[in-house]
């Protein structure tokens, strides 16, 4: 069941004049339409999934504005809609989760910014880079330079983030180069405000098709020989095109302060950062005026040497605040400053951390570190450095005072089908000794942390299988592959099982099919069991997988703990040489759990009788060593404190959020752990049958144990 954002698309409908409060991520949705885009489209990922989900439950909107929507099954797929841009003037925004999606989608992006587009082309970056992020740190900065694409990166400001899209996409056509504009996390939550525009139905849509022939022009294909010419116009016309769009267009700004020997150079995005610590220091105020001078790049490529050589005449130092390496905008701004003999001190990467986010603490040390450094006038720089150290030192003596705190990796949810999985290697890894493991991204990653512990490597979204072919041959062991469902279609079932099956590879596939991109919010994938047009599309991984001539499969319930171990032993032990598929079926529990609250809620409402299952443990019968956890992780599995005053020992107890998945008792039973675990059904609206057996059971344990059993039972 995917989630729904009903209350989130009556905000897309907001008229001229009408205020926006919200997310900037909604506020980005809402700047499409306001753009009149023909066409979107995307995969799903943090910090953007938003963005896809709503324009999802939009399509009615969607369709009356004439919007084609397609949510895409790779970022690949997504980037290569932007063909549509290349020969028709139809306007067209994609988006996906960056760095890996960036990576994903470089061959369609380089083949779409060759030959340039007519129709403005917008692709929306989720920029997972920092503390919170979940994937590698890396920039897309890279891909903008080497592409000549343009990189909008606006400051977190609802109106500054609105203006960059509507203007994102008149600078695409403006310079026929596609535009970028990433949002970190930040920037994709930060709330507020700004004034609507009426949405925009485009010229030409599915409402009003282009007429007439398609348009050939072997100029816009991405082919030698126009290739080579179209490298010129990236750097002749196209760039140059776009630092004056820049310049005209006011797409940089620049905050004013008293302080003018100094100035700060900021990417847009870490505008905010950079005005807090001021703030902090006692040289802005909380609402944005600063006593010093800060260029704000809402466009972080291309820079516009006469916007840089203009901020920095007359300063003696400027710090350039860019997360992350290359320090490409330090760079640049050294060498335009060089070229035009400017002799402004440019400081960044020294003073600032080379790595890592600029996070509050660090933009802090970071700042008072310049001033320090470049002693502006009129500031007392020491005030400011004790002042700094100080609020660095309380941050520590917190740290001292509470002292070191236990780590609380991620884990998957409470009865989550995923986890029995790794109970069930985790058991035949004791017998078969320990293998090696080619994880992948999805929620099973959860899997490299403790309990579980497995997971040797992690090469990309859909690439186990892909990662293991080397490791297979030259290990004794078959290895085993672990890959999601939304991994198999998004890369794992070309990039992985087309390879392995060519090359008649050996090894164990499992691919955890819980019926959707569970990771990034159950979106639905090719194989759920419904799509966003209702019924599902019928498109099955079993089927798929023997139509490729996968001869060793199973399908295995997920939380049948036993038949999961017994099943991977064979396939890790059997003579049968070539690819052995587990599926291992389980609907995720987070999806299941949102359906059937609404349909007890129903039934409840009706006086219908709901049944629930509930695990526990008995007190008296733990022996308290904690292996069922230690195979589970299940966070509804806990500890508290042995009721029996002669053991020390704290006793396993089973809290209220258990739904009942079952994976307690079917650890213990394939584990052969102890009989500690029992099963409780608590009906609700029971019926005359479930009262009189409750009657006839009372009775009879009475005869049996007494009063005290009753009340245990
Ligand atoms: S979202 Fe679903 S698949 Fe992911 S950890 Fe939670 S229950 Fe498991
Ligand atoms: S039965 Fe056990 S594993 Fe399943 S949700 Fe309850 S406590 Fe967690």
């Amino acid at each position: 069941m995917e989630r729904s954002f009903k209350k989130e698309v009556e905000a897309l409908r907001l008229g001229a004049g009408e205020t926006f409060r919200g997310e900037g991520i909604l506020a980005v949705t809402k700047a499409l339409l306001q753009s009149g885009v023909s066409y979107v489209g995307g995969y799903q990922g943090a910090p953007v999934s938003h963005l896809l989900d709503v324009l999802v439950d939009a399509q009615d909107m969607m369709a009356d504005l004439g919007v084609h929507l397609e949510t895409c099954s790779n970022e690949a797929s997504a980037a290569a809609m932007l063909a549509a841009s290349i020969n028709y003037p139809l306007r067209g925004a994609v988006t996906w989760k960056s760095i890996v999606g960036t990576n994903v989608a470089a061959d369609a992006l380089s083949n779409l910014s060759s030959p340039g587009v007519i129709g403005g082309a917008l692709i929306v970056l989720g920029e997972d880079y920092g503390e919170g992020a979940s994937v590698i740190q890396e920039r897309s900065y890279a891909y903008a330079l080497k592409s000549a694409i343009w990189l909008l990166d606006p400051r977190p400001d609802l109106p500054t983030i609105v203006r960059m899209v509507e203007s994102g996409f008149e600078l695409s056509e403006a310079t026929h180069a596609p535009v970028m504009l990433e949002l970190r996390v930040r920037a994709c939550h930060v709330t507020g405000e700004f004034v609507a525009k009426d949405n925009r139905r485009a010229e030409f849509s599915p409402l009003n098709r282009i007429a007439g022939p398609p348009r050939f022009d072997y100029g816009r294909l991405s082919h030698p020989p126009v290739t080579f010419l179209q490298e010129r116009l990236k750097v002749e016309e196209r760039l140059p095109a776009a630092q004056a769009f820049i310049r005209e267009h006011k797409l940089n700004e620049i905050i004013a302060g008293d302080a003018d020997d100094v100035g700060i150079m900021v990417i847009g995005g870490l505008t905010n950062g950079v005005l807090r610590a001021l703030e902090r220091l006692g040289l802005a105020d909380v609402l944005g005026a600063s006593r010093i001078p800060i260029l704000v790049l809402n466009v972080a490529y291309p820079l516009v040497p006469d916007e840089v050589k203009n901020f920095c005449l007359g300063k003696r130092a400027v710090l350039v605040v860019e997360e992350g390496y290359p320090d490409f905008i330090e760079q640049t701004v050294n060498v335009e400053l060089r070229r035009a003999d400017i002799n402004t001190r440019v400081l960044g990467k020294g003073c600032l951390p080379k790595a890592g986010e600029y996070s509050a603490d660090v933009m802090l040390g970071g700042l008072a570190a310049f001033f320090v450094e470049a002693r502006p006038r009129g500031i007392d720089v020491d005030a400011i450095a004790a002042g700094a150290r100080a609020l660095l030192d309380r941050q520590a003596a917190a740290r001292r005072a509470v002292g070191d705190l236990p780590p609380r990796p991620p884990t998957f949810c409470t009865g989550c089908p995923e986890r029995p999985v790794f109970s069930a290697i985790k058991l035949a890894q004791r017998e078969i000794g320990p293998t090696h493991i080619s994880a992948d991204i999805g929620c099973h990653a959860f899997a490299t942390f403790a309990p579980f512990s497995l997971g040797n490597s992690i090469l990309g979204y859909g690439m186990s299988l892909a990662s293991a072919a080397a490791v297979g041959p030259n290990l004794d062991r078959r290895p085993i592959a672990v890959m999601g469902d939304g991994g198999f279609w998004h890369n794992g079932l070309i990039t992985g099982v087309a390879s392995n099956l060519f090359n008649q590879g050996d090894g164990v596939l499992i691919v955890m099919q819980n019926g959707y991109a569970s990771a990034t919010g159950q979106q639905y994938i090719p194989s759920s069991a419904a799509s966003r047009q209702g019924p599902a599309p019928g498109m099955d991984i079993e089927t798929t997988l023997r139509s490729m001539g996968v001869k060793w499969l199973r399908k295995v319930r997920t939380y049948g703990v036993a038949k999961m171990s017994a099943t991977l032993k064979e396939a890790l032990r059997t003579a049968e040489r070539g690819l052995k598929v587990i599926i291992a079926d389980g609907e995720c529990q987070l999806a299941r759990q949102r359906r059937l609250r609404v349909e007890i809620a129903d039934k409840l409402k009706r006086g219908e009788r709901v049944l629930r299952t509930r695990y526990g443990v008995d007190d008296e019968i733990c022996t308290g060593d904690h292996s069922c956890i230690r195979l589970s992780g299940c966070p509804s599995l806990t500890v508290k404190p042995n009721p029996d005053p002669l053991r020390t020992d704290p006793v396993a107890t089973v809290v209220d959020s258990c739904v009942g998945c079952g994976l307690c008792g079917e650890v213990a039973h394939a584990a052969v752990l102890c009989p500690s675990f029992y099963r409780a059904e608590i009906i609700r609206n029971p019926t005359w049958w479930d009262r009189a057996l409750h009657g006839l059971r009372a009775r009879i344990i009475s005869w049996l144990g007494g009063p005290a059993l009753i009340s245990r039972a």
